[in-house]
């Protein structure tokens, strides 16, 4: 199918798009890397009047380390935080994310403020995002604000952003000393999507017990959510196999899954704990050798 008509805008700043944006009101949408809004477009499942074109804002496209945080311009590709030696020492988090997303093209024209403003339940970047409490920069004509990941997936496709605001950039804390970063999915093999996405971070302390993990997952429920019930069981424990294994058997504790015909709420969950367990195991391994 082919999109129904509307009219392109390509602002020259900011100002000028949170301007259109705002004017718009719900017969517009911001278009980034168009990864996942024109194919919706062409199946008519999304339909805007006015298509606002930001991709060509070149100040939001950087990686920069700021004190203890890295913060990444909302319209950055996927391929470029896959590349970014900075990030592969700092947070190393994000290019294993980013290696995981579709295909080479995908990864050339999709960035990373599109895909969480998105907010696919399948999508990569939500896990990591809410495993790292990154804060995402929300513009507009009144304003700007810092909204935490843990507040801005609200559901299906749903996020706390308000009408006319545009994510500017996205601040993740780099990775502290004795940490190591895992992301590993289950893909789903038609779309490559995360049927279960786990990102972990772990912090060991001097005698190699766990000082802290953080555990974010994505693809089993209708928004990624942060693992609390994991990290709890593994803070302040020595990372034996046994431990990770019943930590993990925690990963979807008071998480309603979904199910689809690929895979059952029940195997949606059962993936959870299995990933959650394979990336506590490679992010310990990590952060053992960084010691
Ligand atoms: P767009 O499609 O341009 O926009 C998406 C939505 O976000 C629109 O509603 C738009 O209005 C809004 N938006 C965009 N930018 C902003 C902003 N800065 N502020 C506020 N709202 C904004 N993703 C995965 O995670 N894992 C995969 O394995 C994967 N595989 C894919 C395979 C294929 C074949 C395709 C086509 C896509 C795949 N994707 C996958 C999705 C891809 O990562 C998209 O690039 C991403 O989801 C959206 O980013 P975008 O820049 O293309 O956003």
């Amino acid at each position: 199918m082919i999109p129904e008509p509307f009219e392109y805008h390509v602002p020259k700043t900011l100002e000028e798009a949170a301007q259109l944006i705002a004017q718009f009101g719900e017969d517009g949408k911001l278009l980034a890397g168009g990864h996942s809004l024109l194919p919706l477009m062409k199946l008519r499942l999304a339909s805007p009047k006015h298509l606002i074109d930001i991709a060509r804002l070149d100040g939001l496209r950087y990686i920069n380390e700021k004190d203890a945080y890295i913060e990444i311009g909302a319209l950055t590709t996927h391929y470029r935080i896959e590349s970014s030696s900075l990030l592969k020492e700092k947070c190393p988090l994000l290019p294993m994310t980013a290696r995981e997303i579709g295909d080479v093209q995908v990864r050339n024209k999709g960035t990373l403020g599109g895909s969480l403003a998105h907010a696919d339940p399948a999508a990569d970047w939500p896990a990591a995002a809410v495993a790292l409490d990154a804060e995402l920069k929300a513009v507009s004509t009144t304003g700007e604000r810092w909204v935490p990941a843990s507040k801005f997936f609200m559901g299906l496709m749903a996020t706390a952003l308000n009408p006319g605001e545009i994510v500017t950039a996205i601040r993740f804390p780099a990775l502290p000393a004795r940490s190591g970063d895992a992301y590993l999915k289950h893909r789903h093999p038609a779309s490559g999507f995360a049927v279960a996405g786990v990102a972990v971070r772990v912090t060991l302390d001097e005698k190699g017990a766990v000082e802290s993990a953080r555990v974010g997952i994505t693809g089993v429920a209708t928004a990624a959510y942060r693992a609390s019930a994991v990290e709890e069981a593994i803070q302040g424990k020595s990372p034996t196999a046994r431990n990770l294994l019943h930590a993990a058997s925690h990963a979807a504790d008071g998480v309603e899954a979904t199910g689809d015909l690929y895979a059952s709420a029940e195997y949606r969950s059962h993936l959870a704990r299995v990933y959650t367990e394979r990336a506590l195991a490679a992010a310990v391994e990590r952060a053992t050798a960084s010691r």
